[in-house]
């Protein structure tokens, strides 16, 4: 399992350590065992993990280098993906991860505390409660949410966390270029420009992925994002 982490990452331009290993590992153990009981992942498989969930989760560092940003959020989180991930990788990245399931944030808590990780924390809220806060409204250089609806609504849920020239990084499959045409109109009125579209194969799948590489450039109008459920019943 760890020489299938290590080829992997290092497919991604990404040379994990042996503790960073140690560390993910554990976390697939815990992952698999509160998935008992727990509604945290379809994927089962223990490669499957390493390679749709955490491999996957690593190719934000192949579409940006994020060694050059420090404070990232991740909205959706669910079981961690791709924010704890990068964490274990990314050891000088604050991150702050936000879910609106309560039970998902139990887990991730668990997880912070036993691999001792620092300078993460965890948000029980809405994306849409959140980003009206001051304390977290543009605050973030980077947003990268993987999974949580379609590219408009999480427009709406993440550009308001970015600082003008930060970046939302949304993590999404081949329909990206159909969405992309549907969301044009809402990333341009929260404030963001398309930058860059990368292509990432995800190592030993025959997957392949896309990700958006959305700048800040303008600041978001206060009215945005609308009161929960909003963005999702009627997007921009
Ligand atoms: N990002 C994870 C992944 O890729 O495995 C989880 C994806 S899961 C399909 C979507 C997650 O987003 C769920 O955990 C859900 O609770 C959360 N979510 C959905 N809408 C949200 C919102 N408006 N604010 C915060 N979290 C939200």
């Amino acid at each position: 399992m760890d020489k299938l982490l290590k080829d992997g990452a290092k497919q991604l331009g990404i040379n994990l350590t042996d503790l960073q290993i140690e560390q993910l590992l554990e976390y697939k153990n815990l992952l698999l065992e509160w998935n008992k009981k727990l509604n945290l992942t379809a994927i089962t498989k223990e490669e499957e993990i390493i390679t749709k969930h955490f491999l996957d989760s690593l190719s934000v560092g192949y579409a940006i280098n994020l060694d050059q940003y420090k404070n990232l959020i991740d909205v959706g989180t669910g079981a961690g993906f791709p924010g704890l991930v990068l964490k274990i990788v990314y050891a000088h990245l604050n991150i702050t991860l936000v879910d609106s399931l309560n039970k998902r944030i139990l887990f991730l808590d668990t997880i912070i505390e036993k691999l001792g990780l620092k300078n993460i924390i965890t948000i029980h809220g809405r994306a849409e409660d959140l980003a009206q806060k001051s304390e977290y409204r543009e605050k973030f250089d980077i947003c990268c949410p993987r999974a949580v609806s379609n590219l408009s609504t999480l427009s709406e849920y993440c550009l308001p966390f970015v600082h003008n020239n930060g970046y939302f990084i949304a993590l999404k499959g081949q329909k990206l270029d159909d969405e992309l045409k549907t969301a044009t109109n809402a990333i341009k009125i929260l404030g963001g420009e398309v930058e860059n579209i990368v292509d990432i194969p995800i190592p030993f799948t025959d997957i392949v992925h896309k990700i958006a590489v959305i700048k800040k450039i303008k600041t978001t109008n206060k009215k945005y994002p609308r009161k929960a459920g909003e963005p999702s019943k009627a997007p921009l």
